[in-house]
């Protein structure tokens, strides 16, 4: 049950998203901004649930109500759920909905990696395709089974192409009368800006260290260990022991995914941003771990300033070769040789 009470931090979000239910002024379409992970998703379940709710109390859904329950359990007739899918076959999300459904209701707090490994999907090269749109289109032709809104709650719409963009720009510039869109990203600037443009912009903000440790307990596992994997190539790096390099590249190209392997590629962008930020002495290094600050900040007094750039770049560039299938034990003997250039 996700009720606004449910919802760790981000009390001004909830705020704001009650007070355009209680004015009755909700805006066509909103974009929140997450970090993968970040729990947009039980917000808008939240939000949807005391937008439908039959029976709202004291600021909130009762939890009971039919429409509730509905929501609750991402079945209600007139909330659809569209995010990015693959397979040889033009599929579209409904396809996956059963898997989808699973995973969300038991982690709504989901990873985008968690949900594409959910879906069977892990590795694919996933879009919101025109098909998407087009079944999409169908749905919003009919008006609303219980004749109160229609709301389309779209994960990842960064990953929409153009020709989908096309054809569902004019329902998102001129939505008919109740109808919603929530678009839940993880980079707004790739969502495409005739998108973008027409959406209201909410930042979720990411969970403290407690309640990222609560909702995500493996996660933060996994980060440990990416902590320990960055901090073994970095030492080997800058002791100039190349071999040693190579060696934890082998461990990265072994990692058990390549959902896993993009991950940790992500986990090393952010953590050398922080180490680009402590150089430039605008620390904002707060959402770390106490490990993790420790680490950004002893390599930060001994990388070169140029480091952090140079290795953003390289690290973005493995996640993007992961996508498309390369050879991962090329992919990272590739990036360590990089990496050993610059560092
Ligand atoms: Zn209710």
């Amino acid at each position: 049950m996700k009720r606004f009470r449910d919802i760790q931090g981000n009390d001004a979000v909830v705020s704001a998203l009650r007070q355009m239910v209680d004015g009755g002024k909700i805006p066509h379409a909103m974009l929140l901004h997450e970090n993968d992970g970040g729990g947009a998703f039980p917000i808008v379940l939240a939000f949807l649930q005391y937008l439908y709710c039959r029976n709202r109390t004291a600021g909130d859904a009762c939890g009971d109500c039919p429409s509730c329950n509905r929501i609750a359990k991402l079945i209600h007739p007139d909330v659809h759920f569209v995010f990015p899918v693959a397979g040889s076959d033009k599929p579209v999300s409904s396809q996956f909905l059963p898997a989808f459904r699973e995973l969300a209701l038991q982690q709504p707090y989901f990873y985008e990696n968690e949900l594409f490994g959910s879906l069977g999907l892990d590795g694919k090269q996933v879009l919101i395709s025109v098909n998407e749109a087009r079944s999409l289109l169908d749905k919003l032709s009919l008006s609303a089974v219980e004749g109160g809104y229609r709301s389309v709650v779209m994960y990842l719409p960064e990953k929409m192409n153009q020709a989908a963009a096309n054809s569902l720009l004019k329902m998102v510039e001129e939505p008919p009368e109740n109808t919603l869109f929530l678009l839940i990203t993880h980079e707004p600037e790739k969502v495409l800006s005739t998108i973008r443009s027409r959406c209201l912009l909410m930042r979720i903000l990411p969970l403290s260290r407690t309640a990222e440790a609560a909702v995500h307990p493996s996660g933060t596992a996994d980060e440990t260990l990416y902590l320990d994997l960055f901090a073994d190539l970095m030492e080997a790096l800058l002791s100039r022991d190349l071999l040693t390099a190579l060696e934890t590249g082998e461990a990265l190209a072994g990692l058990e995914s390549r959902e896993k392997q993009k991950s940790f590629c992500k986990f090393a962008v952010e953590t050398v941003r922080g180490i680009f930020l402590q150089q430039q002495g605008l620390g904002e290094l707060s959402a770390l771990s106490d490990e993790e600050r420790a680490f950004v900040v002893r390599m930060a007094g001994r990388v070169r300033p140029t480091f952090a750039r140079g290795a953003m770049h390289h690290f973005d560039r493995a996640m993007l070769l992961l996508g498309r299938n390369v050879n991962q034990k090329i992919l990272f003997t590739d990036l360590v040789n990089r990496l050993y250039m610059i560092v």
